[in-house]
């Protein structure tokens, strides 16, 4: 059996077509699907219009969270009901093309177990959006030694993998595109061009991607602590150098130089020590959030989901 799991945020545009979509390519491929739409706290008709295609097909399955948990948490609740031997992640929205499914369950069928759908042009992102994109993941994989590069979240996972992800891996905050080539098993891609986006605008704002990198470097690289280490050490070289040169004026005789100098030394040791310390702040935070413990996400209604409990 195939499962397919599709985050949803205020999809109510684009929602009941794309399913069908999917619905008729997994009919065309495999006779045991299930398509799980999580409904991650919407607040338009999603829920409703899900509900309407859960009734007419029972093998259309749909979970509401609480409320906004995030596209991560959303799939991962997707993840925990998944029941097929294959999942596949994919936007709600059309982006990820839902004609690859069949290429991608082929590369599963000749044993690989997580095949990535990989972008291969963003026509449609802006200058600003595909240079953040870019500089994100650049940075990503740089710090955190794991090529994400080009990755986006449409994915097929094996059992195995998904098993592993739900049940073996406790952290709170995650970063699905990092984790799966941390995980190491065999990966495999396919190229796709990024479709029109069905309905209206993104749901990503500027802040919620800046969150996500934020969440992607902490949650994988203690990298940028190291920096902060390096940056301390060569602010004392310089420390070092301006003291005796201070020293060596002021034994001579000379006026020590420069008010300039104090100030610019002042400030910019000032900005290096408030920068660390948000750094270290982030990770501190992100501590905190795991040591809370708190569910990723909490089910408040459900739709053809049975025998198992909500978390
Ligand atoms: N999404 C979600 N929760 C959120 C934001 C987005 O479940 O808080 C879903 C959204 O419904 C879509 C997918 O995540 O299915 C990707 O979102 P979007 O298309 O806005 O992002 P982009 O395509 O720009 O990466
Ligand atoms: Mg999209």
């Amino acid at each position: 059996m195939i499962s397919a799991v599709i985050p949803a945020y205020n999809e109510s545009h684009g929602i009941t077509e794309a399913i069908k979509q999917v619905v008729g390519v997994l009919s065309t491929c495999e006779s045991a699907w299930e398509i799980i739409v999580v409904d991650d706290g919407s607040r338009d008709q999603t829920y409703q219009q899900i509900c309407r295609l859960a009734q007419a097909e029972p093998r259309i399955k749909c979970i509401a969270l609480s409320r906004n948990f995030g596209k991560e948490g959303a799939i991962l609740a997707g993840l925990e009901y998944a029941t097929g031997k294959a999942i596949i992640i994919m936007d709600a929205d059309l982006q990820h093309p839902p004609n690859l499914i069949p290429e991608m369950l082929d590369k599963w069928r000749s044993g690989i177990q997580i095949v990535h759908a990989v972008k291969r042009s963003r026509k449609e992102d802006s200058v600003g959006k595909k240079t953040a994109a870019y500089c994100i993941n650049k940075l990503i994989s740089s710090l955190g030694g794991f090529n994400v590069n080009n990755s986006s979240d449409f994915k097929l996972l094996d059992r195995e993998i998904v098993d592993i992800i739900v049940h073996r891996l406790p952290e709170r905050e995650r970063f699905f595109r990092g984790l799966t080539s941390w995980l190491g098993f065999s990966e495999d891609y396919i190229y796709f061009d990024v479709a029109r986006r069905q309905g209206d605008e993104s749901k990503w704002s500027f802040w919620s991607l800046l969150e996500l990198s934020i969440t992607a470097l902490t949650s994988f690289t203690s990298a940028p602590l190291r920096i902060i280490t390096f940056l301390g050490v060569a602010t004392l070289l310089l420390g070092f150098f301006v003291a005796s040169e201070a020293l060596w004026s002021l034994l001579n005789g000379q006026a020590v130089s420069g008010y300039a100098t104090i100030i610019i030394s002042v400030l910019l040791i000032g900005s290096f020590i408030m920068i660390s310390l948000g750094i270290i702040g982030e990770y501190i935070a992100k501590i905190y959030e795991e040591v809370k413990a708190r569910p990723h996400y909490l089910v408040k209604a459900s739709v053809g989901i049975t025998g198992k409990k909500f978390g």
